[in-house]
């Protein structure tokens, strides 16, 4: 059996209020020890769902006067027992119940072991306990719908429909293989085969809804490029003034070059350091501009600002050659231009005619890059997209396994080696919501969460 486990589920330091929460078989005990319900007979009628005051109280001290929620098995968040203790936000006043919770018999929480059994008792699959982690980190809030939309489980029901799907195919191939070789009509295989073609596109389907699922949570790596004083800096601080929630700190990124994070038009763009580029004979300008041919080999999106009444210089050619379909210039300064003078445009990339001082291609911008993140197409927050690597990554192999599958039967394999292939792919789809996993992988998904989650 479980044992009980107890952590604060709200960030350490002085708050309005703290709230710990208790989960597992001992927790009803644990509480009824420690706490004194002012309403006792509404207490002990133990209605679910219900919020109640009275004092928390441990070798006859009174610790805090506290508010209890009580969540009984199986309606909790856990799939256990639970109890939620809304005490005053005093760290020291938090920690005494914390501790007057482990004397009664709790154990503190790992990170990430509530959701961990939500997962055990089948309250939450893979993809939506890692879509909890997603929402607690968004920071746009089109990150932010996109992993509610999973935790609603939309994501869920498609990964677990294409697992139905393969599931069949394998039903069928085991059918086959009771009758001996030479009875297996041809006309099965031309089943099996346009069947393992439906799933292989429903799984397409999806490996490509993820390349936008994946920019939607992780953003873009995003250069701002061009001749000094063409105004980077000063773009940068514009787009930087629109945004509501700016992040400049970027807790465990690996990706140390990032030195900002701007929304534009609701997609997070990762901003990339950039020197600008122009010629130079000094040292240490020169190793930034090189960083900064680098930077744009990396980048999934490029800025590149020119200025309206100059001609493009040699390497801004070379840029948008090079770079076409992740360019986004910004002919910049058409305030400048004489009333008769019309913008010169490039002939490749988005062109987008613009002035930072006097606020205009800011609403173009937002539309370019929305438009580059959706290629074109409408997608709804509701839509299931994939956007977790480790998720992805399962459905490629999935993949590579029934495409092996298809091969086999054109080739026409015995139908047990067929069953291998499709086995595998069956393997791969269960891991994205957990069916079949190890205990490690389980182990290194929660370790992820923060304590009390
Ligand atoms: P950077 O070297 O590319 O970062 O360029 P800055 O952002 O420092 O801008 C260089 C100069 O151009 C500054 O004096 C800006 O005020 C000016 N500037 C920037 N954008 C515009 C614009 O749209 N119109 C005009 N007229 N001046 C601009």
């Amino acid at each position: 059996m479980e044992d009980t486990i107890v952590a604060m589920a709200t960030a350490k330091g002085e708050t309005s209020i703290h709230i710990l929460r208790l989960s597992g078989p001992e927790a009803e005990k644990i509480i009824n020890e420690c706490f004194v319900p002012r309403n006792i007979e509404r207490w002990a009628r133990q209605e679910n769902f219900t919020l109640n005051l009275g004092v928390f109280r441990d070798e006859n001290r009174v610790l805090d006067e506290v508010l209890v929620g009580r969540m009984l098995a199986p309606f909790s968040f856990t799939g256990e027992d639970v109890y939620e203790i809304n005490c005053h936000g005093g760290i020291f006043v938090a920690q005494r119940i914390l501790q007057s919770c482990l004397r009664h018999g709790a154990r503190l929480a790992e990170p990430g072991e509530f959701s961990k059994r939500a997962f055990l008792n089948g309250k939450l699959d893979l993809v939506q306990a890692e879509a909890i982690i997603d929402l607690i980190s968004s920071r746009t809030e089109t990150s932010a719908n996109l992993a509610l939309s999973q935790l609603s489980g939309g994501l869920s029901k498609a990964i677990l429909n294409l697992r139905e799907g393969i599931l069949e195919l394998l039903a069928f191939i085991e059918a086959s293989i009771d009758f001996p070789e030479d009875e297996v009509d041809e006309l099965d295989r031309k089943t099996l085969e346009s069947r393992v073609l439906k799933v292989l596109a429903d799984v397409q389907h999806l490996l490509e809804g993820s390349k936008t699922g994946k920019i939607l949570r992780d953003g873009l790596l995003t250069v701002i490029v061009g001749r000094p004083n063409v105004g980077k800096s000063s773009l940068l601080n514009a787009l930087l003034r629109e945004e509501r929630a700016i992040v400049t700190d970027i807790p465990g990124t690996t990706r140390d070059e990032i030195r900002e994070s701007v929304s534009v038009g609701g997609i997070l763009l990762q901003l990339v350091d950039t020197a600008g580029i122009c010629e130079s004979n000094d040292l240490v300008e020169r190793l930034g501009i090189e960083r900064t041919w680098k930077a744009l080999e990396t980048a999934e999106l490029i800025l590149l600002v020119v200025q309206a009444n100059h001609p493009l210089t040699e390497d801004e050619h070379h840029i948008l050659s090079a770079h076409s379909e992740k360019v986004i210039v910004i002919i910049n300064k058409i305030d400048l231009l004489e009333k008769d003078q019309h913008v010169s445009l490039p002939e490749a990339g988005i062109r987008i005619p613009f002035s930072v001082i006097q606020h205009i291609g800011f609403e173009d911008l937002e539309m370019a890059i929305r438009t580059r993140v959706y290629q074109g197409e409408v997608v709804g927050a509701a839509d299931p997209l994939l956007s977790n690597v480790r998720q992805i990554s399962h459905l490629e192999r999935c993949f590579t396994s029934l495409e092996q599958g298809l091969l086999s039967i054109q080739q026409g394999m015995p139908w047990d080696i067929l069953s291998i292939d499709i086995r595998q792919a069956l393997q791969y789809v269960s891991e994205i919501t957990g069916h079949n996993v190890q205990e490690s992988l389980l182990e290194d998904i929660f370790s992820r969460f923060c304590i009390g989650k």
